[in-house]
């Protein structure tokens, strides 16, 4: 649809109309919050961008050197406990994935995100305070198609433990198991078709998770100062430790999908395709985006087109009722 693999688009493809317009923040905005793992405060600043430029963040307390670092796959440095990037210059920043996946689930194409420090701030551990941030500044279109990037044949990736895929298909949808011992989780799956609103009131929500006793071993090694009961599910043996209890029933695989969404949007544009993971994590994801881009007949940019959104399989969020069967996807999306 005159794009190629370097995302360029022609004259006509703005001229034909009935493409989805590229989006950015109508004013900038601000807030500040603890960073998970050095526990110091975060000032962030979300700042309106030109077609084309993407998500890209800008570390204010650089002051020498290249300080921008571009939220691309290719960047993408460490995966033990988060999403960090780095510049060819070394400057980092981590904890990016909730937020990627705010700007994901709210169509954000083009945004520079300031930060003073070396983390992105963990607010409430979900995407929710990003969704609010980005919802107050506003959304505007603007005058540029967006391009996708659409999935032509299935990728997978796969050690024995961790499993991870894309599939070709119309809209943005993924599918998620997860299976812990302790009874407070279990086995939780779901499949999540990201049209307008669902991101938003079925996933942004979902806090990040941890156990007890890995979160005492990261604090020992001097890790996750900030992270608090303020921030996270913390789960004991089979106990949630949170006195409020859970946002969502299964809160624990839907913030799975919110990471998925988030780690996919380093892709650099959004996926038009399936996703589908086991037990997968940070690492699974960017190892997924590094084997579809390792071949080129597995994707192709596109421009967006309206009709797109209106032929996804699924919307909305499905339980799957037989949690684990071989093909969760398809007996949700049926
Ligand atoms: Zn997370």
């Amino acid at each position: 649809m005159g794009i190629d693999h370097t995302g360029r688009y022609g004259a006509a493809d703005l001229e034909s109309g009935g493409f989805v317009r590229q989006r950015t923040l109508k004013s900038a905005i601000n807030c500040s919050g603890v960073a998970l793992h050095s526990g110091k405060k975060v000032t962030m600043a979300l700042i309106p961008a030109e077609p084309d430029t993407g998500i890209l963040f800008r570390r204010t307390d650089i002051v020498s050197g290249d300080n921008e670092i571009p939220a691309r796959w290719d960047r993408v440095v460490d995966t033990r406990l988060c999403t960090a990037i780095a510049n060819d210059d070394g400057v980092s920043v981590g904890t990016v994935e909730h937020l990627m996946s705010a700007l994901s689930g709210c169509g954000i194409d083009n945004v520079v995100i300031e930060l003073n420090a070396p983390e992105v701030p963990i607010m409430d551990g979900s995407a929710a305070p990003f969704v609010f941030l980005i919802e107050c500044a506003g959304v505007v279109s603007q005058d540029a198609p967006r391009k996708v990037i659409r999935v032509l044949k299935t990728v997978t990736v796969d050690d024995g433990e961790r499993a991870a895929s894309l599939t070709p298909g119309n809209g943005f949808s993924l599918a998620f198991e997860i299976d812990f011992a302790s009874t407070a989780i279990r086995q939780q799956a779901i499949a999540v078709g990201m049209a307008d609103g669902t991101f938003k009131n079925e996933v942004a929500r979902a806090r990040t998770f941890g156990f007890l006793h890995e979160v005492e071993q990261l604090w020992a090694a001097g890790l996750a100062k900030g992270g608090s009961l303020e921030n996270a599910v913390v789960v004991s043996g089979d106990k949630v430790l949170n006195e409020d209890g859970l946002r969502y029933d299964d809160e624990f695989v839907r913030h799975k999908v919110l990471d998925a969404v988030g780690d996919l949007y380093l892709a650099g544009a959004p996926i038009q395709g399936h996703f589908h993971g086991a037990c997968s994590g940070h690492a699974t994801n960017n190892a997924l985006l590094r084997a579809l881009f390792a071949d080129p007949s597995a994707w192709a940019y596109d421009v967006e087109r309206v009709e797109d959104g209106l032929s996804t399989p699924f919307t909305g969020v499905h339980a799957l009722t037989d949690a684990l069967t071989d093909a969760p996807a398809e007996a949700a999306s049926a």
